[in-house]
């Protein structure tokens, strides 16, 4: 499942979530209007379950929009009705606030997945208004049941639990979508997508980094593929794309304990903070890509690199230290390419 494939589902589950636990809010409240006698209570779900009932439909048949509108509207009539009939208003409160959290969230999932702009700003006006209408009412007027105490407290604590349950759940989900953006952003950002290696802006980084912390060995190498522009000319640029793929798995696997990175177009470095073996290690990566046998489409290709590389010491600043070690490579271009120049 893809991305937007997921957030579909998401879109279409969290509705469906809000609908049901509706039409369960409506088998609670309507035992309340049974058992403390409120005859509008019991009117408003008759027409709550006809609603919600035919939400759940609208779901089904992928109207999230309309529907996430509706069951907004819903909860807000029957919390109105609440506070009308019963005083109900710290549920009523709680309810708005937690509603801009869920509206919020819906128009950003909306917008995102659906490419479709949910009524934010009016929603929230609504709720606002409301809001403000509702408590100047109760200032002035007293609930149209007098029910006992206890049935009010019922009423308060299941809307805030209801409430608290759901702002939690969807701002988990948003914290969640919220890492997860910024981590493949992240990734993109410094990964590169041909050969799944860092790319430059990673190397600068770490290199930065480097800077900071106290000198140990360390060694650069610039990888560069001989007459590459001969492969692309000859077999095409797809069968180019290809080597420069299997170039980046054979030096990621010679090299593991070494930051390896390309560092643009047929040009990979190779960074590593352990002196021991450089040599040794470059030399036999050298040797690994000549022996291979790349295989495209039919063809047998062979194919070579030069090496250039240098030690760190520290009057080198990373740009110079990237520079000595393209000298040497330009010096092993000039002199027969295939090898790797100390
Ligand atoms: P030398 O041995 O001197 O390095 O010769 P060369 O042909 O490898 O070097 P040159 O710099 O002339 O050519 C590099 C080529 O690499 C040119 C460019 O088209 C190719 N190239 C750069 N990036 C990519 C890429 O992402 N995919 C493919 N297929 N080719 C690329
Ligand atoms: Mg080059
Ligand atoms: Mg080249």
């Amino acid at each position: 499942m893809n991305e937007s494939d997921k957030n579909t589902a998401l879109i279409r589950n969290l509705t469906l979530f809000f609908g049901g636990f509706l039409l369960f809010t409506d088998v609670f409240f309507l035992s309340m209007g049974i058992i403390y006698d409120m005859p509008i209570i019991r009117y408003v779900i008759y027409v709550k379950l006809v609603i919600n009932t035919t939400n759940i439909y609208l779901i089904l048949k992928k109207h999230y929009l309309t529907s996430t509108v509706i069951i907004c509207a819903v909860i807000l009539g029957f919390m109105i009705t609440g506070v009308v009939c019963m005083g109900t208003e710290p549920a009523f409160q709680l309810y708005a606030v937690g509603m801009i959290t869920c509206i919020s969230y819906f128009g950003y999932l909306h917008k995102r997945v659906l490419k479709k702009e949910l009524p934010f700003v009016p929603m929230i006006a609504v709720h606002v208004a409301c809001y403000i209408g509702v408590y100047v009412y109760a200032r002035f007027h007293d609930p149209i049941y007098n029910v006992p105490r206890s049935a009010i407290d019922i009423h308060i604590i299941f809307n805030s639990v209801a409430t608290f349950s759901i702002v939690i759940l969807f701002l988990y989900l948003f914290h969640n979508i919220a890492i997860r953006n910024e981590e493949k952003l992240e990734r993109m950002a410094m990964v590169d997508n041909l050969t799944g290696l860092y790319n430059r802006h990673y190397l600068l980084a770490a290199l930065n980094q480097m800077e900071t912390k106290s000198p140990v060995d360390r060694w650069i190498a610039l990888l560069d593929i001989d007459d590459f522009k001969k492969v692309n000319d000859t077999y095409g640029h797809n069968c180019g794309d290809y080597i420069l793929h299997q170039i980046a798995v054979l030096a990621q696997e010679t090299c593991k304990d070494c930051i390896v990175c390309r560092w643009g177009g047929e040009e990979f470095i190779i960074l590593s903070e352990r002196k021991s073996c450089g040599s040794e290690r470059l030399e036999a990566l050298r040797k690994k890509i000549a022996d291979e046998v790349f295989r495209y489409e039919g063809s047998d290709l062979r194919i070579t690199v030069t090496i250039g590389v240098c030690s760190y010491n520290e009057s080198l600043s990373s740009d110079i230290w990237i520079s000595k070690a393209d000298e040497k490579l330009y010096f092993g271009k000039n002199n027969g390419k295939n090898q790797v120049v100390l």
